[in-house]
Formats: C-alpha cells, structure tokens, sequence
C-alpha cells in the first residue's frame, strides 16, 4: 500500500521506516508478554532526534513544525511500532516552551532534547473527578519557597520513566475562585528526587502494554521556582498544548490505520479458501476499501488541523475532529484486519490482536469521544452545554 504513505516530509517519514524495520514484531511481542517499557526504541528515536523535532534549534532541538511530528508518528505506527511509549516527550514540553520563564527554557528544555531528561509524564487525571478537570483534588499550598503538594492522580503514564512530571494541582480552592478553571497551578516535579520523599508510583496493569501509574503526593515538596508561568493559570496553560496533543496522537492512529488496512488488504489477496482468495468475496472486499476510504478522509481532516496549526491558529474543532474520525477510521480498520484473518486474527505473532488492544485507547484517551462530541455541539454549532 506504498501509494498511501502521505507525501509531505518524504525524507523524514522513510528514514523513520528505517529505523521502525530495525524493531519488527517480534520485538514488540516480547515487550508485551512482559508488560516492559520499549526503552531500546525510545533510545533510538531519541538518538536520531524525532523527540525533539517541536523544540526551537536555539534550545537544541530541530525546530520543526507539527507536520513533521505528526509525520513521525504516523510512520511509527504505520510500521507496527507503538509510539504511546514516548508521544508525550514531544509535546509536554510545548507548556514549558509556552509558559516557562526564560530560565527554565534554558534550564530544561536543551537537556529534553538530548534526552538526557526524560519530560514525558503528565498528571492531570484523577480518580475521582475524572474528565472534569476543575474539580480536581489535589492541592499544592504555598509555604515559603516551596509548594506542599497533596494528593493523587491516576492513569499518569510513563511516571515511572520520567526525568520531570508536568502536574496540575489547585492552588486557590474552588470556593474562593470566580471561576472553577481560575486557581490552578501548572508544575515541574523533579521524579528522582520526590520519589520516596512524598511521592509513590503504583503501576497499572492494562490490557495493553501501556507503562500506565497512579501516583500519590503526601506532602510532597516541589520548589516555588519549579512553577510554570503564572500561579492560577495553568488550567489555560494546560488547555494551550491540547490542540498539539491530539493532532499528533491522530496522526498515529492514521498510521495504525494504514498498519491495518495494509495487512487486511495483503491477506485477503494471499489466503484462499473455497479455491478462490478470500478477496475477491465482496464480503471481505467492502469492509475493507469502506476502511480506506474513512481513513483516507480521517487524513484530510488531520492535514487541515495541522496547516492552520502551523497557520497559527487555534484549531480547537479541527484538532478535536481529526482526533475522533482519525481514532474511529483506526478502530474500524483494526476490527477489518480481525475479521479479515479469521482465526488467525487473534494469534500473537500475527500482531493484529496487540495493535486491536494499543488502537483501542484512543476512543478514550487523551479525550473521549463523547467529550469531542460535546465540544462540538457546544463550540461549533452553538447547542447549550450539556455538563
Ligand atoms: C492507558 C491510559 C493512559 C492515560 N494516560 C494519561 C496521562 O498520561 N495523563 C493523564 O492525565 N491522563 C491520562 N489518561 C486519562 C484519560 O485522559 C482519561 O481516561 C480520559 O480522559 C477519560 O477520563 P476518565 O477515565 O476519568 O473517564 P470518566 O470521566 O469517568 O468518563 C467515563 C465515561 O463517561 C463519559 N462521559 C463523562 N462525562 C460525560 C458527559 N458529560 N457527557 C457524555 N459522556 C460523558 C466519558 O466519555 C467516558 O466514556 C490515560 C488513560 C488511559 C486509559
């Protein structure tokens, strides 16, 4: 299916082939037989400099725009690689480089380009309060040059390899702000050393393979300088990198899709059964080019979201559409590839049931279908707020 690789950023998306080829199936399904994070792959692409492709070069990275993250991710799943391992390093930064002071720039954001700090966890989520945001429990409380931090997020992915955390806490209570997004507080946690002074990391096990925590903050100390931007600020902060976020996680599931439908399509052509292949059943035929064509109109919407991006806009509909049709355009491709290698579908070294399980996330995560929906009714087509 060579004639679906999109054709913006063609050197960047073979030489990233390249390196994919050198971590095949086989690689992935030892990793998640035991549940281990893909460090050797996150090495390599850090080594070759795709993490730091959205860092500007006067802070040592390579200054790009997101069509060229968006083009690195799609490849990685496009070759059957999973960059849910490491997506995050790209994109955390972006509250830094938006909101930090200069110092902290300078500080962070040239050793998050080497890799030599790994800022790839973010801890927004909590247990109780879930999708909505504001009501958020944890708190940080300003006490002479450091902030005490109580509380506990969940679904914190990669905390445990994380050189800093980017967390969100309240720091007005929600009584004693105008608004409930007012009086919360973006912060840099320093993860070696709070771990075991007032911070505890817990795995969670998932149905894929995932290096997904929870976490708990008692008392735990994280200096004033380690504020991002201004204190009360950081739900705005937060809200500021989502666009990014969810462009560049529909650029994966694009390639997950494209991962799907290749092996659907090369199947069905090669597996005979009645004395013909099973390709030439429009049964089998259909659902597949119908995969296609929602995933080829998934793309259109990604591509748009990304040039007004870098058009410096705020594609707040277009990010959460691409998001929604890319993720749905990857979960229909993928049930496609099951149904089209029948039994076969679900044995382990065929892949497809370990992409089925990692393509899954996305109707939940980093956001929702339904939340998308509700944005869309809400923003776009003017409904009244239904939450
Ligand atoms: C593997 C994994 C990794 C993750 N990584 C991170 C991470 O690194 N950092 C982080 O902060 N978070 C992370 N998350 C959290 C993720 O962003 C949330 O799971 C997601 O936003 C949904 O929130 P929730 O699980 O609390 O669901 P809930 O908010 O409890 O919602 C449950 C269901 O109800 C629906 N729902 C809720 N409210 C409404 C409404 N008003 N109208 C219609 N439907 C509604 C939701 O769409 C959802 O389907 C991760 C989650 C997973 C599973």
């Amino acid at each position: 299916m060579a004639e679906t690789r999109a054709p913006d950023h063609p050197e960047i998306r073979e030489a990233v082939a390249r390196l994919c080829a050198g971590f095949p199936g086989e690689y992935w399904r030892a990793l998640d037989r035991d549940m281990r994070y893909p460090t050797e792959f996150v090495q390599a692409l850090t080594e070759a400099g795709y993490l730091a492709v959205l860092i500007p070069e006067e802070y040592g990275g390579s200054g790009l725009g997101l069509s060229a993250a968006a083009a690195i991710m799609e490849e990685i799943q496009r070759a059957g690689c999973n960059g849910a391992a490491c997506h995050a390093q790209m994109y955390v930064m972006g509250t830094v480089l938006r909101h930090g002071s200069e110092d902290q720039k300078r500080r962070y954001l040239p050793k998050v380009a080497t890799g030599e700090l790994r800022l790839q966890a973010f801890g927004v989520t909590e247990p109780t309060s879930g999708t909505d945001t504001t009501s958020l429990r944890t708190t940080a409380r300003r006490e002479g040059d450091a902030y005490i931090v109580r509380g506990q997020k969940i679904w914190t992915s990669r905390a445990e390899h994380s050189d800093l955390m980017l967390l969100l806490a309240r720091t007005t209570p929600l009584d004693q702000v105008a608004k409930k997004t007012d009086g919360l507080s973006v912060f840099l946690v320093d993860m070696q050393a709070a771990l075991g002074h007032g911070l505890t990391i817990r795995p969670i096990r998932t149905m894929m393979n995932h290096a997904t925590t929870e976490i708990f903050m008692d008392d735990l100390r994280v200096p004033a300088e380690n504020l991002v931007g201004e204190e009360g600020r950081g739900f705005r902060y937060i809200l500021s990198g989502m666009n990014a976020e969810r462009i560049l996680i529909a650029g994966e599931c694009i390639g997950d899709a494209k991962w799907f439908i290749d092996k659907a399509a090369s199947y069905a052509k090669e597996r005979a059964v009645f004395g013909r292949p099973i390709g030439q059943n429009q049964g089998i035929q259909f659902p597949i080019a119908r995969a296609y064509a929602n995933m080829r109109a998934a793309e259109l919407m990604v591509r748009e979201a990304v040039r007004l991006y870098e058009a410096g806009q705020n594609p707040g509909a277009e990010a959460n559409m691409a998001k929604m049709l890319a993720a749905d355009a990857s979960n229909e491709a993928a049930n496609v590839c099951i149904q089209t290698h029948g039994g076969f579908g679900f044995a382990e070294e065929y892949d497809i049931e370990r992409k089925f399980r990692e393509t899954r996330l996305y109707q939940v995560a980093p956001i929702s279908t339904n939340l998308i929906l509700a944005y869309l009714a809400e923003h776009v087509l003017g409904m009244p707020r239904s939450y």
